[in-house]
């Protein structure tokens, strides 16, 4: 039987990823659940030393998720009403909506066709005399080119950040961790994320020992010390709890970089000669999705196909941001940031996960072959151009 059933195919599968975890990840559990210590306490303490070490930073500053990650990072930085912040129309909505809900404005400029991050000429082309800072997001887990926006971004005195959410042990061609791109990073422990927690969960990672006082002192209220509220804050605080069990994770983080590593190999392999266009091979990735983008309108009819035989894929984003309504505000309209809009249009990701393996991947790999072949034969999948349309 197709569909369903014992061979299906996921987007992740985080049962097996943790199985073999389980014993440590209990007694890690156990632990904290025995300290009577449940926030900001020796597991943060501990986890937030290993991760600076691990994504080559000097400070980390765990927060209660990516999207406060953000927030509490440009609180820190008091942005506020009258500034301006450039970032990509093509992301999850985090980074766009802590802009606008700390009184800014979101200003975006269009993405790269190729890795589909932020354009930074286009985005260093942005920069006026309100922008307080850019922010890079590194998306699907590929470090954006960020060189000249961030040249731009240093000749005005204004920084960069990055969401590198989806970026965990990320870096760029010249090796330099995500972490480090920019003045501070934004992580999330979401659980779908390379490094995922059990629950919500984030992280600023940051050279700037000053910064990372001031985030330590928004995650909790702005208080210092206690019930005297130096600056507007928040409870941006990671449980222990979460904590912990991200310290049984951060080690085995490598080997699953690893093999989604593997697998975005295999992909490009194996579906070089159909009509996909195929995400860039650069090797820092870490392939947090394998995003192909999928010409001639057949996007959905795809994933139609591949959902009806077992395989979930996802598209990562349907609507781009400048178009969400939360923005209708900004006045943007279709047309707006097309490279952006053209690949909500197109893009479609396939499975990636660590636990995946070769025999269920190529499952993945012939159903789409299929899918081709079924529209127009074996000839229209050598053909790497633009088939005709029929
Ligand atoms: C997941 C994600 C976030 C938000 O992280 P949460 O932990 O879910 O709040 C921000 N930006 C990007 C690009 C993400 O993928």
């Amino acid at each position: 039987m197709r569909g369903g059933g014992a061979d299906a195919v996921p987007l992740e599968d985080l049962g097996a990823l943790h199985a073999p975890l389980a014993a440590a990840l209990e007694a890690a559990a156990r632990r904290v659940l025995g300290s009577g210590r449940y926030v900001l306490g020796p597991e943060l303490a501990a986890f937030e030393r290993e991760a600076a070490a691990a994504f080559g930073v000097a400070h980390a500053v765990g927060v209660s998720s990516g999207t406060d990650a953000l927030l509490a990072l440009l609180m820190a930085e008091q942005i506020g009403p009258g500034d301006e912040v450039v970032t990509t129309p093509l992301s999850f909505v985090a980074a766009a909506a802590a802009v606008a809900r700390v009184g800014a404005r979101p200003v975006f400029a269009d993405v790269d066709p190729g890795t589909l991050n932020l354009d930074p000429d286009a985005a260093a082309a942005r920069l006026g005399a309100r922008t307080r800072a850019a922010i890079a997001v590194h998306l699907f887990g590929r470090v954006a080119r960020t060189a000249p926006l961030e040249a731009a971004c240093a000749a005005r005195g204004i920084p960069l950040y990055g969401d590198a959410a989806q970026a965990a042990g990320a870096a760029d061609a010249g090796g330099r961790p995500a972490a480090a791109v920019g003045r501070a990073a934004a992580l999330s422990f979401f659980p779908s994320k390379n490094l995922g927690g059990f629950g919500d969960g984030g992280m600023v990672l940051t050279d700037d020992g000053a910064l990372a006082e001031r985030l330590r002192l928004v995650r909790v209220h702005g208080a210092s010390p206690r019930h005297h509220h130096v600056v507007l804050g928040g409870n941006f605080r990671l449980d222990e709890l979460q904590a912990a069990l991200l310290r049984v994770k951060l080690p085995e983080l490598a080997r699953w970089t690893a093999a989604r590593r593997a697998l975005a190999a295999g992909y490009a392999d194996a579906l070089g000669g159909t009509p996909l266009a195929l995400p860039p091979t650069d090797p820092g990735c870490v392939w947090n999705q394998y995003v192909v983008r999928v010409p001639d309108g057949l996007r959905d009819a795809l994933a139609a196909h591949l959902g009806a035989r077992g395989v979930a894929t996802a598209v990562y984003y349907p609507e781009p941001l400048h178009l969400q309504p939360c923005f209708a505000a900004l006045g943007h309209g279709a047309g707006d940031f097309p490279v952006a809009e053209g690949a909500c249009r197109e893009v479609l990701a396939l499975p990636v996960f660590p636990t995946l393996g070769a025999a269920r991947q190529a499952r993945v790999v012939a159903e789409i072959r299929t899918f081709f072949e079924d529209r127009g034969g074996a000839g229209r999948l050598a053909d790497r151009g633009r088939p005709p349309r029929g």
